[in-house]
């Protein structure tokens, strides 16, 4: 098979204070068609592994097009999204008769004038191939699902997981079902329905856990073929901003009904899981209470997630609400990464490992980032070449200029590419033992939790005034579909 494969991956936060552009996917990663190593700089994309395995392990041809992933951030500006987007589409014509199109996409990207990017791409790519030719993309369960990207007609497959460990499966079972299309084998038709609410539902534990069996127990009925549990992304203020469930069957009337009756049980159950899947978050006062009690009760490590700045979901990454608080309580023993802070990063390198010196961190983008910290500190390390492990087995995200500072007893990495804490990496690249630390912050929502529960004693979820900040009655949202929980 001749296969056109494509990507363009935004998580968009309609209320971030970072703007996007086209220069903030050359800052993540911008792989152009004309790039003579284009496809091996996709293949280094470890959510696309298992895809590109079965794609090899069948002999079929890769035609690399556009491929465009940023840190997530605010909406992108329209001529930004309109030159990616027509460089993909006339990639795709570029390449002559395909039998399939496989993208990566993210499933909650929002441009100006295009609340609805991925309808908007995948329906364009249908125009440009017609009606006889699969698309499948590999979607985030992130992705606030819409009318116009199931009615494009793609097979739209979603990670089940969250940390979305599980890229690699899910891209396997797309292929093969696409393999299978493409042959004549099987035909799909696509059943969905919207859940109405918002939140933030790991499945690192019980209720999720058991609901993610549930789901891949329900693909083995006769008939179909993939079902997709799409979380949705709260802070996207879109009319089709939700959680909802997505199911492919094959195409007649028997697996339709299938398909119906297996929705009709799932979407009340997602929506039954609300309140005790909902990730619990404390106010920080609270959370700092019970992370000190733990403190007292625990050898190991605490570890606090920062979960309103993580910047994975489009925060700053520069707020210093924790840091303030545990030096206003005098929190000695505590390590906290990492700050966004590209200034910081620079001045404590140029002074170099060893020296001391005063320094202001942080809150420099903006209200949501609370005030800069000034603050005595030592320079424990200075690096450019740190990195650390993503979610995917053999990713590796580089932290751009990254150092380890220590102040009042508080350990603190900052680097200069923004980005959450997946891996204990994030300190032990910097010399720094998060276990020799009694408590660990860490910039992130969920996906911390692959790295960091093997040595964690306990773990805690704060709530900031940051961007991403839990309590969404508080968030200008004036597209959002009501009634929605946990809103109405
Ligand atoms: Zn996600």
């Amino acid at each position: 098979m001749r296969i056109f494969l494509a990507g363009l991956i935004h998580e968009t936060n309609s209320f971030s204070p970072i703007p996007t552009g086209v220069a903030s996917f050359e800052e993540g990663l911008l792989v152009r068609r004309a790039d003579p190593d284009a496809l091996r700089r996709i293949e280094a994309q470890a959510m696309l592994g298992g895809v590109l395995a079965a794609a090899r392990s069948k002999g079929d041809t890769l035609l690399p097009g556009l491929f465009a992933v940023a840190e997530p951030s605010g909406p992108l500006a329209r001529p930004g999204y309109e030159e990616l987007r027509d460089a993909l589409l006339a990639d795709l014509k570029a390449s002559g008769p395909v039998d399939a199109v496989v993208l990566m996409l993210h499933g909650a990207m929002l441009a100006e004038g295009y609340p609805d990017c991925e309808g908007d791409l995948l329906t364009r790519l249908r125009e440009v191939v017609g009606p006889g030719v699969p698309i499948a993309a590999l979607l985030d369960l992130h992705g606030n699902l819409s009318a116009a990207m199931v009615d494009s007609g793609a097979l739209l497959i979603a990670c089940k997981e969250y940390p979305h460990i599980d890229y690699a499966a899910r891209g396997a079972e797309l292929y093969s079902l696409l393999s299978r299309r493409v042959c004549g084998e099987l035909a799909w038709r696509a059943h969905w329905r919207r859940v109405p609410m918002l939140g933030i539902f790991g499945t690192s534990q019980s209720p999720m856990r058991e609901f993610v069996q549930r789901l891949q127990t329900s693909e083995t009925r006769p008939g179909l073929l993939s079902i997709s549990a799409l979380h949705g992304f709260p802070w996207s203020d879109t009319e089709h901003t939700s959680a909802a469930l997505l199911a492919y069957a094959e195409d007649k009337p028997s697996a339709d009904a299938a398909a119906r009756s297996v929705l009709d049980e799932l979407a009340p159950a997602f929506y039954g899981l609300r309140e005790m899947a909902s990730a619990k978050r404390l106010p920080l006062a609270l959370a700092l209470d019970e992370a000190e009690t733990a403190m007292r009760n625990n050898r190991g490590p605490v570890v606090l997630a920062d979960t309103a700045d993580n910047p994975g979901g489009g925060a700053a990454c520069d707020s210093t609400f924790v840091l303030r608080a545990l030096l206003d309580r005098g929190i000695r023993d505590a390590a906290l990464g990492m700050i966004w802070d590209p200034q910081a990063v620079g001045l404590a390198t140029a002074a170099g490992v060893g020296a001391q010196l005063s320094l202001r961190i942080g809150g420099k983008v903006g209200p949501m980032s609370g005030d800069p910290v000034d603050l005595d500190v030592e320079v424990l390390a200075c690096r450019s070449d740190a990195r650390q492990r993503g979610f995917t087995p053999g990713a590796f995200e580089p932290l751009g200029a990254a150092v380890a500072l220590r102040g009042a007893g508080i350990t603190i990495v900052l680097n200069s590419l923004r980005q959450q804490v997946f891996s204990p990496d994030c300190f032990t690249e910097l010399g720094v033992d998060p276990t020799a630390h009694r408590l660990v912050v860490v910039k992130s929502t969920q996906h911390f939790r692959a790295g960091f529960d093997r040595i964690a004693a306990a773990t805690i979820y704060a709530d900031t005034p940051s961007t991403l900040q839990a309590d969404m009655s508080g968030l200008p949202y004036r597209h959002l579909r009501r009634p929605v929980w946990p809103l109405d």
